[in-house]
C-alpha cells in the first residue's frame, strides 16, 4: 500500500462501536475493567487495554499507529509537543555525568534545553560540527550517551552525512537520535538511513494547518529498555502524553499530509528560484535548488522535495526589519509549514534570548529572513515579497 494510501485507511485498533469512520473523541481519564486479571495485565504493560490517559488513550493510540505504519517503527509515542517529545527521548538516555554530542545549530529551545536545563542535572552537551565526521569521532568517550542531530538545520540549513553519523554512534554503541522536523517522515526513511530514534514536532507539517501542537518519537527499536522505559518510565513519571482531542486534529493532518507538501514544496521551489532574481534579495537558500550548497547531499537522504522552508538574505537587520513590516500577505509569525506563509527574522525572536556572541557560534545572522511556505499562490507571494522590498 502506498503510504498517502496508509495515511488513510489504517486500521483502528478494535472495530468501533457505531463504525464511526474517523477515530472519535475518548475524552476520558480512565478505562472500566471486566475483573482484576484485566486491570493487573493493563497496568503491567501487558495487554493493549487502555487503564489512565495520561499513559495510553484509543484516539492517541490510532494516531501512534498510523506513524507506526508510515515508518516502520517498533513503537511510536505521541506527546504534547516538539518540545516534549525531544526532551522525554533526551532524558530516558542521559543521566548525570552522560554528554551529549550534537551541534550548535540546533533550534534555540532544543539548544537551551541540552545547554543549560539538562546540564543543571550533570548532563554535558558537548557541540561539535557533524558534518566533520573526524572532529565528531574524537569527541565521542564512553560518557557520551548520544549523538543528538536535526536532519536540516534551521536557519543554517545545513544537512549533515547521517549514515556516516549512525555508523560512528553504532560503532560506540550509542543511538543517533534526529530530530526530522523539516521533512515529512513520509517523504523517506530514517530507519534506512541509520537513524535510531526520531523526533518530530508534529505541531509542523502532521498538524494540518497548525491546528494544534504536538510530538512524536518515532522508536525503530534502539534497545529493549528505551523501548520499554518511553511508555512505562517517561510517560507514567514526566506526564506528557498527547490528549485525545490533538490526536484527532493531527490524524486529520496526516491524512492530507501528502498532498499538502507537494504543493507547498512546489511552490517553494518556484519561489526560491524567482526570489534569486529580485532586487534587494542578496542570498536565498533552499535545498531544492540545484545551487544551493547541501542540494546532492539533501535529495540523496530525502528525495527531490526540498520542503517548504527558504531563507533569504538583505543587506542589514534594519532592511530585514523594515521588510517584514511591510508584508501585507505574508504573515509575521513564528512556526512552520502552516497552509499560511509565514516570515520571521530568526536572530531577533527564536534566537533573541542568547548573546551576539553565540548568536555568532551558532552562524544565526542579523540579515537572515526564514519564510515558511504555506498553499497560496506562488505569484501572490512573490507580489507581496516585491512590493515589501520596493
Ligand atoms: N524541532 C524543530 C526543528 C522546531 O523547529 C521546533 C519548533 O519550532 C521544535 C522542535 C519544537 O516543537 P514544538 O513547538 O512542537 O514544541
Amino acid at each position: 500500500m502506498q503510504k498517502q494510501t496508509e495515511a488513510i485507511h489504517t486500521r483502528y485498533q478494535q472495530r468501533d462501536a457505531y463504525g464511526a469512520l474517523s477515530m472519535p473523541v475518548y475524552h476520558c481519564a480512565a478505562y472500566e475493567f471486566d475483573n482484576v486479571h484485566d486491570m493487573v495485565e493493563s497496568f503491567c504493560g501487558r495487554s493493549d487495554m487502555p487503564d489512565y490517559s495520561r499513559v495510553t488513550n484509543p484516539t492517541v493510540t490510532y494516531f501512534e499507529r498510523k506513524v507506526k505504519a508510515l515508518t516502520g517503527a517498533t513503537d511510536v509515542v505521541a506527546f504534547s509537543s516538539g518540545m516534549a517529545a525531544i526532551s522525554n527521548a533526551l532524558l530516558c538516555v542521559a543521566g548525570q555525568g552522560k554528554n551529549i554530542l550534537t551541534s550548535r545549530h540546533l533550534f534555540g529551545n532544543t539548544f537551551a534545553l541540552i545547554s543549560r536545563s539538562l546540564a543543571r542535572f550533570g548532563v554535558e552537551a558537548r557541540c561539535c560540527d557533524l558534518t566533520n565526521l573526524q572532529e565528531v569521532e574524537s569527541l565521542l568517550d564512553t560518557n557520551t550517551c548520544c549523538l543528538f542531530m536535526e536532519i536540516m538545520t534551521n536557519p543554517q540549513m545545513e544537512v549533515a552525512d547521517i549514515p556516516a553519523l549512525a555508523a560512528l554512534a553504532h560503532a560506540r554503541h550509542i543511538p543517533l537520535i534526529a530530530d526530522t522536523t523539516m521533512i515529512p517522515f513520509t517523504e523517506f526513511s530514517a530507519k534506512a538511513l541509520g537513524v535510531d530514534v526520531e523526533v518530530v514536532s508534529s505541531t509542523k507539517y502532521l498538524s494540518g494547518g497548525a491546528t494544534s501542537i504536538g510530538g512524536l518519537v518515532v522508536d525503530y527499536g534502539w534497545s529493549e529498555t528505551f523501548t520499554r522505559n518511553m511508555r512505562q518510565e517517561m510517560l507514567m513519571n514526566f506526564g506528557a502524553y498527547m490528549t485525545p482531542h490533538v490526536a484527532y486534529m493531527q490524524t486529520l493532518g496526516l491524512e492530507t499530509l501528502h498532498a499538502r507538501y507537494a504543493v507547498q514544496a512546489a511552490g517553494a521551489l518556484q519561489l526560491a528560484t524567482a526570489l534569486q532574481e529580485v532586487p534587494g534579495i542578496v542570498g536565498v537558500r533552499y535545498p531544492g535548488l540545484p545551487t544551493d550548497p547541501y542540494h546532492d547531499i539533501f535529495t540523496r537522504q530525502f528525495g527531490q522535495r526540498g520542503g517548504a522552508m527558504i531563507t533569504i538574505d538583505l543587506a542589514s537587520r534594519e532592511a530585514c526589519f523594515s521588510f517584514i513590516n511591510r508584508l501585507q500577505l505574508i504573515k509575521r509569525a513564528t512556526n512552520l509549514f502552516d497552509n499560511r506563509t509565514l516570515a520571521i527574522h530568526p536572530a531577533s525572536t527564536i534566537f533573541g534570548p542568547f548573546t551576539d556572541e553565540q548568536r555568532r557560534e551558532m552562524d544565526v545572522f542579523d540579515t537572515t529572513i526564514r519564510l515558511s511556505i504555506g498553499l497560496e499562490a506562488v505569484d501572490d507571494l512573490l507580489a507581496d515579497i516585491r512590493h515589501a522590498l520596493s
